[in-house]
């Protein structure tokens, strides 16, 4: 009895832009990082992300970076 509402159709791949350095990639690459700071979802590039694993990892905005 119960269907599975499907998912809406995408033409296009939305687009993840790095927080930090501005580069853009199609969809969202699991080698980037996801960060929540201030209730405001960040993402940032694998580059990013290895650069400052560790300011993630303290929780530290990125403002501090
Ligand atoms: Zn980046």
């Amino acid at each position: 009895m119960n269907e599975r509402t499907p998912e809406p159709a995408q033409p296009r791949t939305p687009t993840t832009v790095c927080s930090r350095c501005g580069t853009t990639a199609g969809g969202l690459p699991v080698t980037w990082t996801c960060s929540v700071e201030n209730g405001t979802r960040l993402y940032f590039c694998e580059t990013c992300a290895r650069d400052h694993l560790r300011s993630i990892e303290s929780r530290l905005d990125s403002a501090w970076w």
